[in-house]
């Protein structure tokens, strides 16, 4: 394909456009104004509305370029998350707009899916001396009884990180020290780091009305305070409640929609794809899911015809619902309607406005799928910048080396010590790891680190851009 290729990052930022198209036929420009609200009272409640973080939004507020990175709220989340939103941080320095504003990055929290995904309540960390070679860190089970949306999971959780690593931590290090006596990180800084990220549990536990908002604060505080960067967070949930007439219209643009997406899955450049979005689902279902009174995620049948009314009905609370074409709008500021993974590509295009984005590889297809869309729907695809799962490591300082030899040299006491180093080295493992075994404290953006020339070579990108 013409617009796909893999390429460093300095080559991708000239596919960023010069501006945003947004076309009216789709809904109106979202209003900046009402994001940044959204975005400024997340920064509070999450104790990071740093300077860096003010700045950003100023910049937002005056119309600079917006670099986004999207992905759901996981508990102490991997490596390789972080790792996007370094590239995303990094790919917004080499690009701005025409009055040379620098872009800004945001972060989408998509806090709107539903919480079955266990990366969403488990985190790995690695550990040499332990059964699997890591340790599983959990959030406690809820109490509902069926899959809800994570924004509407209220109930939170204090978890004690401590309690839980304070002696596995002594044992690991203990066990390190004496397989490589050069690690040169000591006990002492360990834990003063474990305190560190248990002291941001805490005060997310203080702080968040909803599960999602308890990992989304404890993201915030780990890439905003502990790392440094300016990364501007939206809660998508709330964002997405300014879509209403963006969802309206796609609702009734559906049947045109699904007619090009069969063009796409049928075209050439589309064979032998294993994601297909035509018509087998669109033409039964609905671009939306229902948050039944329950809470229950429905799925939305159309009664007669594409774009016309949709109904649903809930196996647990056993109500009928029925959406006109003329509540769209309205159950969508309310938060009842879910974009699935169609129309919510599809906003970026429609809604956002964004300038380009950031992901990693796995996401490929569906980005390749969706700007073929968006292509052929007339709409400016969104130029993607696809990473390596690998790529956080170079880029970032983040790669606890020190922990990756000294748990290679122990596999002969430990079997399972090399798993734990190659779990840290992947990008899997959660980010707490690499704070908490960091050779030297992380460097901060814009350190000599991310200005090193040396370090793109090598590295797997991937473009999806206009051609
Ligand atoms: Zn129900």
């Amino acid at each position: 394909m013409p617009w796909l290729d893999r390429m460093p990052l300095a080559e991708f930022a000239p596919h960023v456009p010069g501006a945003a198209v947004v076309q009216e036929r789709w809904g109106p420009q979202l209003d900046r104004a009402r994001i940044l609200r959204i975005s400024r009272e997340f920064h509070r409640r999450a104790g990071t509305l740093t300077e860096a973080v003010a700045d950003e939004h100023r910049r937002y507020r005056a119309g600079a370029a917006v670099i986004r990175t999207a992905h759901q709220p996981n508990y102490l989340a991997s490596s390789n998350i972080v790792g996007q939103a370094v590239m995303a941080d990094r790919l917004r320095r080499l690009c701005g707009s025409a009055d040379r504003l620098p872009a800004v990055h945001m972060f989408t929290l998509i806090d709107y899916d539903i919480n079955t995904d266990r990366r969403y309540r488990h985190a790995l960390l690695p550990s040499p001396t332990s059964r699997d070679g890591s340790i599983a860190l959990s959030l406690p089970a809820m109490r509902h009884v069926h899959d809800v949306f994570m924004f509407t999971e209220t109930e939170t959780t204090a978890v004690d990180l401590v309690g839980r690593l304070d002696l596995r931590l002594d044992h690991d290090h203990a066990a390190l020290r004496k397989a490589h006596p050069n690690l040169a990180l000591s006990r002492d800084l360990l834990h003063q780091r474990l305190d560190r990220i248990a002291g941001h549990l805490a005060f997310a536990a203080g702080q968040a009305r909803s599960r999602s908002e308890y990992t989304a604060i404890v993201l915030s505080r780990l890439m905003n305070l502990d790392l440094g960067y300016s990364t501007m967070f939206v809660p998508g949930h709330r964002a997405i409640r300014l879509m209403g007439a963006h969802f309206a219209a796609i609702w009734s643009e559906w049947p045109d929609i699904v007619k090009v997406a069969d063009t796409v899955d049928a075209s050439p450049e589309w064979s032998g794809h294993a994601f297909h979005g035509g018509t087998a689902a669109g033409q039964l279902l609905a671009p939306f899911w229902l948050r039944c009174l329950c809470g229950r995620r429905l799925r939305l049948v159309w009664r007669d015809r594409p774009a016309g009314a949709a109904r649903a009905e809930c196996a647990e609370c056993r109500l009928e619902h029925t959406v006109d074409p003329t509540r769209v709008a309205e159950l969508g500021t309310a938060n009842r309607l879910i974009p699935r993974v169609l129309a919510d590509d599809l906003l970026d295009f429609t809604a956002w406005g964004h300038w380009a984005g950031c992901d990693y590889s796995g996401g490929l297809e569906h980005y390749q799928f969706s700007s073929l869309l968006a292509q052929r729907l007339g709409l400016a695809p969104l130029p993607i910048h696809l990473s390596d799962d690998l790529l956080y490591q170079p880029e970032t300082d983040l790669m606890p080396s020190g922990f990756v030899a000294a748990a290679a040299a122990l596999e002969r006491e430990y079997p399972h010590a090399a798993r734990a180093g190659r779990l840290a080295s992947s990008g899997r493992a959660s980010i707490a790891h690499a704070l908490l075994w960091a050779d030297k404290e992380p460097m901060k953006p814009g350190g000599p680190t991310s200005e090193h020339p040396g370090r793109e070579r090598g590295d797997r990108l991937a473009v999806v851009a206009a051609q």
